[in-house]
């Protein structure tokens, strides 16, 4: 039977919530609600414990530097071995930007502070060399569909001093338009199992069905239930993916 609730943990929900980030909490919920399943929303804060339900997603928003280091602290210790073992047993996580970041071995900050990640992907972040440019903008990529259906395009919004080097780690997409990961190599975000890392802020779930349903039907295989979710009715999420690719597109 498909679990009645889902539970979304949203972690330093008060300092990593940039550029509507909340959005893909909405999101998730709505897409849940609508199948006729139940969501609770935890903030997991720092000093606050994780505790799974057996069927949640964790999120992990965009914040800035300052915020980044004020937490690496609190990630360094059990809530960062919980959510590593959680990872490595294939539950599901959503990290974007800063919180991409901290999904890897270290993120550099531009003042030089070596901040400790949670190493669940192999990659890490370097400040931007002297004389570079944040990466700003609208992204496109195209997302391999991990059950080997037909490649996916996703739309985003990054801005990022950060230079995310993937260290073999597998990447998310591979950019169109944009610069993603570190603007040279092409490649946008990372994933293991399903655990998921993106600089797609803007929000990245309400424009993107595909990739919001992704996490909620491997959500549902993590808890035990086989079945596939039912399709919902997308035309209005449709539209908004359209208008921004079609944007992005039309600057080449
Ligand atoms: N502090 C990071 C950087 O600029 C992340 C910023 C963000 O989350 N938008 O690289």
């Amino acid at each position: 039977m498909q679990p009645d609730k889902l539970t979304i943990h949203h972690l330093y929900a008060d300092m990593m919530n940039m550029y509507g980030d909340r959005g893909n909490v909405i999101s998730l919920r709505k897409r849940c609600e609508w199948r006729g399943m139940d969501v609770d929303v935890v903030d997991v804060n720092i000093g606050e414990s994780i505790r799974p339900t057996g069927c949640d997603i964790f999120l992990f928003g965009g914040g800035q530097d300052r915020e980044q280091a004020l937490l690496a602290d609190d990630l360094s210790g059990t809530k960062g071995a919980d959510l590593r073992a959680i990872a490595d047993d294939g539950g599901v996580v959503l990290g974007v930007c800063g919180g991409y970041q901290l999904m890897g071995h270290y993120y550099e900050t531009a003042g030089g502070e070596k901040l400790p990640g949670l190493g669940i992907m192999d990659l890490h972040t370097e400040p931007a060399a002297d004389g570079e440019e944040r990466l700003i903008g609208n992204v496109l990529m195209r997302v391999p569909d991990p059950e080997g259906g037909p490649e996916q395009e996703v739309v985003g919004f990054e801005n990022h001093g950060g230079r995310t080097i993937l260290d073999g780690a597998e990447p998310l997409g591979r950019v169109v338009a944009g610069h993603g990961n570190n603007g040279q190599d092409g490649t946008e975000g990372a994933r293991r199992n399903n655990a998921y890392g993106t600089y797609m802020h803007g929000s990245l779930l309400p424009k993107n069905p595909w990739l919001t349903d992704r996490l909620i039907q491997e959500a549902l295989r993590h808890a035990g239930y086989d079945g596939e979710i039912e399709p919902l009715d997308d035309g209005l999420e449709a539209a908004a993916f359209s208008s921004v690719a079609g944007r992005v597109r039309s600057r080449g």
